[in-house]
């Protein structure tokens, strides 16, 4: 299948006092049409700076896009002008947030909001555009959509709000859309909604979903792939199935291991691994895992391993083999 995008070695800094800090660090990997992948990490991980980056949005906050390329239907966005990014913006690749009420406009109703991000695409007539926003909240699964057009977004329930967000996303019909935690500031039931209407979308319209979650559970209900990201790296990339059976990378294991039961806690990540994710201007000389990775060697702690490409899936672990051999004696294991 083909791939939608292409990120090749991205690099991607904030300017501080001694020069840029690299929040990402020579990441690459590849969405192909269609396909949900999700990139998983702790907070401060770089996932938002990788979704940012390929948005160009990083230019508006102090930061830059320092190396890589990222190709979206074989054209580098890196490369592109702001005025030509505007325009895809929104059109061919569309972003949700985490927080739907600082995203929409106090001052506007629903309907001006929606016909007006289908308008800046499009040149259609005003009338049309609002019949096509009353289309998309249907879509979305809101009820009374003539209603809501009126009302403004105060008057809507967070849940109905980040629905709202995703019909502007969908308003253009992209072809990738990219959300940023999408559910992390609602509550149990209605996430699963949210997560449930983006899987429908997907399915009905062929659209390639980035999504971000720091919520492996999340992400292995939702992907096809997933990619393990820790400390501006990528730590693991595979299939959704074999990440959940056999992960390969010991920061894989932790996360995995960390989600909680049904009668424990939410959202805790790392409850089984102690220390925390080391900050950017005080990275470890080797694997950003290491200082708390209960596999690291003196290897681990020199020298950086390489995102390697094996079997099915990619890895940057010194211990692969280690890893490998837990999953020895179940039936049917890998070499
Ligand atoms: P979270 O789960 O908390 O959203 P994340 O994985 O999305 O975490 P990022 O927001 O991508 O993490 O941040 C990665 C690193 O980049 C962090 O160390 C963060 O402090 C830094 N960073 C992000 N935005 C900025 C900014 N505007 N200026 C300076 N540093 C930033
Ligand atoms: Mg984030």
């Amino acid at each position: 299948m083909t791939n939608i995008l292409e990120v090749n070695e991205l690099v991607t800094g904030y300017r501080g006092k001694n020069g840029y800090l690299k929040a990402v660090d020579g990441v690459s990997f590849a969405i192909k049409e269609g396909e949900t992948i999700c990139i998983v990490g702790e907070s401060g991980s770089g996932k938002s700076v990788t979704s940012m980056s390929v948005m160009r949005l990083v230019e508006y906050e102090n930061g830059k896009i320092l190396a890589g390329e990222i190709n979206f239907k074989g054209e580098d966005l890196a490369k592109k002008t702001t005025e030509e990014m505007r325009k895809l913006r929104g059109s061919e690749i569309s972003m949700i947030f985490q927080e739907p009420l600082t995203a929409l406009n106090p001052v506007f109703t629903i309907g001006k909001q929606i016909s007006e991000a289908i308008l800046f695409h499009q040149k259609i007539p005003k009338k049309l555009a609002m019949a096509r926003a009353e289309e998309l909240l249907t879509l979305v699964g809101l009820s009374e959509p003539k209603t809501r057009l009126k009302q403004f977004p105060h008057e809507l329930s967070g849940g109905m709000r980040q629905r709202v967000m995703i019909a502007i996303a969908l308003a253009t019909e992209p072809d990738l859309l990219i959300a940023d935690e999408p559910t992390t500031a609602l509550d149990v039931t209605i996430e699963a909604q949210i997560l449930e209407l983006l899987r429908k979308i997907r399915q009905e319209k062929n659209m390639a979903i980035m999504l971000i979650t720091h919520d492996i559970g999340v992400a292995v209900e939702m992907s096809q792939r997933i990619i393990i990201m820790y400390a501006g790296k990528i730590m693991e990339i595979a299939e959704t199935n074999d990440i959940m059976k056999r992960p390969y990378h010991p920061y894989t294991k932790a996360l995995l291991e960390s989600v909680p039961t049904m009668d424990g806690e939410r959202g805790s990540l790392l409850k089984s691994i102690k220390g925390s994710i080391p900050s950017l201007n005080e990275l470890p000389a080797g694997c950003r895992f290491a200082p708390r990775c209960p596999l690291a060697t003196e290897q681990c702690h020199q020298e950086q391993p390489p995102l390697e490409t094996m079997q099915n899936r990619q890895v940057a672990c010194w211990h692969v083999d280690k890893m490998k051999s837990l999953y020895e004696h179940e039936k049917g294991g890998e070499p």
